[in-house]
């Protein structure tokens, strides 16, 4: 009797192996918005899903790049007054509200400075304190005004949504993913990642939170999550160093100088990739005190915030859900 028992199971589990063949996996590495692209999805539809995602990935970029000379970025940017498509002005008012949410820390209009230290070009300096006085006066989301399908900027004003594209592009990517009816698909447009529905075998994703202390690129810990964007923002992703002081790439548009604090990286984690995108460049702008007020006061998002001492602090929120060698802080 426990032999045919053994059988049977034997013959159930063979049974069980072949009709549960793993989905089938689609996957595109592409370069895009001046970073690295991977899309993997899985499941009947996830091949077709994923080259519409990139697609659609490429067509914002055609739209926002700053340096794309048939962008509408670069038609504002360079004195022309285009007709705006319905996806720029929905980015911008996006935009305009988050920089009147955050005091101004994220702000689109921060490019002439940005170029000014030479990130747009790669052409680093460190430019003198008059000069960026002087630009930051032409720096100031509130002067933006909209007038229908067009907006008006001052003259030397410009725009740049370098700190929120990918993330808005994310949405899009896990909305197609959505609409195609994949189940299962992690995208990493250059470290802002879309987490959709769970991983083809049942369990959370999983998302590396980087070390930005660590040369050999480790994770400070991982974080496990479910249909959630997760965005990583730090001055350790792009950077110069001249006298020996290092210059990151994400400015304080109050002073026009890179963002200097007691914070290495702030990783949003939310239902909405754009906003994790524009949250994790403005909290990176306040600092720590700063940014775990805002999230108390406004709340909608977790955060991991990694200071320069390499502590790490989470929001009660994903505590449960952030795993890592080292000692964890609950921001509470
Ligand atoms: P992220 O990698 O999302 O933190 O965005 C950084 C990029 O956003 C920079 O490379 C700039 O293009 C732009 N940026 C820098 N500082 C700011 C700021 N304070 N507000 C809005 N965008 C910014
Ligand atoms: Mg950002």
């Amino acid at each position: 009797m426990r032999k045919i028992a053994g059988l049977l199971l034997l013959f159930t589990s063979f049974l069980l192996t072949s009709c549960t063949k793993a989905p089938e996996k689609s996957e595109e590495y592409f370069f895009a918005m001046d970073t690295y692209m991977t899309i993997e999805a899985y499941g009947e539809t996830a091949k077709i899903a994923v080259s519409q995602a990139r697609a659609r990935v490429e067509a914002l970029e055609k739209l926002w790049s700053a340096t794309d000379e048939n962008s509408e970025i670069f038609a504002i940017n360079h004195g022309k007054n285009p007709e705006l498509s319905e996806e720029t002005l929905d980015l911008l008012s996006f935009t305009l509200e988050m920089s009147e949410k955050t005091g101004g820390a994220f702000d689109a209009t921060i490019y002439p400075v940005l170029t000014a230290w030479g990130f747009t070009t790669e052409q680093k300096r460190v430019p003198e304190e008059a000069e960026l006085a002087e630009l930051l006066e032409k720096v100031g989301y509130e002067k933006v005004s909209a007038d229908g399908k067009k907006i008006s900027l001052e003259q030397g004003m410009m725009l740049d949504f370098g700190g929120a594209a990918k993330g808005w592009a994310s949405d899009e990517c896990a909305e197609i993913m959505r609409e195609s009816g994949v189940k299962s698909a992690l995208i990493n447009l250059g470290g802002n990642v879309y987490a959709v529905g769970k991983r083809p075998d049942g369990n959370l994703w999983r998302i590396g939170v980087a070390d930005p202390l660590s040369e050999n690129s480790e994770n400070a810990g991982i974080v496990e999550v479910s249909d959630r964007a997760v965005v990583t923002s730090g001055s350790y992703q792009r950077y110069f160093t001249q006298d020996g002081k290092t210059y990151g790439h994400i400015i304080d548009p109050k002073t026009g100088y890179p963002a200097d604090n007691d914070l290495l990286s702030v990783t949003i984690v939310a239902e909405e990739g754009k906003l994790c995108d524009v949250l994790s460049t403005a909290l990176f702008v306040m600092g720590r005190e700063q940014a775990e007020r805002f999230w108390r006061e406004n709340g909608g998002f977790e955060m991991i915030l990694i200071d320069k001492s390499g502590g790490i602090f989470v929001t009660e929120g994903i505590a449960g859900d952030f795993s890592s060698d080292r000692t964890v802080n609950t921001i509470k």
